[in-house]
């Protein structure tokens, strides 16, 4: 049987230890404050945003609200992400991807003091992670690794598959991964005999944006199989990129979708934005 691993329950676990660490740091007078800047109002993006909000709320960390009209200039939030950078009261700094087309992404992440790139996607903290230093990392990733540190599956010495190397998921996985003594490959897109890859993992990671992708030609016997996709489908159901029913009876162990890799990326993020006082401590 297959062990289901529960995203829900385990990042309801980590917002307690966070809730309990913010309630400790305040009674020695620490405040912590996430400033979460929106531009314009796609409705997915506004989701993220309160979804975001409440999860400080329920922490105990302050969060400031900067809901921007889509036709703000790049100059604008360049300055607004100035201004927030030179507050000390600030700890971190959240600016809600996609952003309009007319600013670019890049020179706003860039924008962002390394020490408060929560998010952790400022070529800073990329490449902090890759020589193994201080600083903030990917939520979505750092989520992963914690579903599979609490549920006991051990890493070390596993052959580790990360079909994706996207900047905000595949290439950070792999880097985790390898920090956790994995054997690690990155499979992609132009990545021949994709499903012969696949089956060496003991450990598979699926980030591909492929509804229902992988199936069990995919998986070797035992597999841990993370699925990070998550799409909706016709029917309104959510679904990953692994085709849940057709490999469940040949892996080891799962993240379902809805429920399993999801709940984790704000977890982390409350976690990165807790961590960003030790960090700017130093
Ligand atoms: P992306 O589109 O930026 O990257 C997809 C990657 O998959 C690319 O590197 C590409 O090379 C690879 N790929 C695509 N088709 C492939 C194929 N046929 N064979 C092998 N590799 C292939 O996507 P992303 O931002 O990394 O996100 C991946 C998925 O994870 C999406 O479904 C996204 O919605 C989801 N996601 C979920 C969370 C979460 O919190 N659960 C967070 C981020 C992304």
């Amino acid at each position: 049987m297959a062990k289901i691993i529960d995203g829900k329950a385990i990042s309801m676990k980590i917002k307690d230890e966070l809730k309990e660490k913010t309630a400790k740091m305040k009674s020695e007078g620490i405040n912590i404050c996430l400033a979460v800047i929106q531009v314009g109002n796609d409705p997915a993006s506004s989701v993220y945003v309160r979804n975001k909000k409440n999860a400080c709320k329920y922490i105990g960390i302050e969060s400031l609200s900067y809901e921007l009209p889509e036709d703000t200039t790049e100059e604008q939030l360049l300055e607004l992400v100035e201004k927030l950078n030179k507050d000390s009261k600030v700890n971190g700094i959240l600016v809600q991807l996609p952003l309009p087309s007319h600013i670019d992404e890049d020179k706003i992440i860039e924008s962002i003091l390394p020490l408060k790139d929560v998010d952790g996607f400022h070529p800073q903290s990329v490449g902090a992670l890759s020589i193994g230093q201080p600083g903030f990392v990917s939520c979505t990733p750092a989520g992963v690794i914690q579903l599979l540190k609490r549920s006991d599956i051990e890493i070390e010495g596993k052959e580790c598959v990360v079909i994706g190397r996207s900047n905000i998921v595949g290439k950070p996985m792999a880097q985790l991964l390898l920090r956790e003594n994995g054997t690690v490959t990155i499979a992609h897109s132009r990545t021949k005999n994709l499903k012969e890859v696949a089956r060496r993992a003991d450990i598979l990671v699926v980030a591909m944006g492929k509804p229902k992708f992988i199936n069990k030609e995919y998986i070797k016997d035992g597999a841990v199989v993370i699925d990070v996709g998550i799409h909706r489908m016709e029917n309104n159901k959510l679904c990953g990129d692994v085709d849940y029913d057709d490999i469940i009876e040949s892996v080891s162990a799962i993240t379902p979708v809805p429920g399993g890799v999801g709940p984790m990326t704000i977890a982390m993020l409350m976690n990165n934005c807790v961590e960003s006082v030790e960090l700017q401590k130093k």
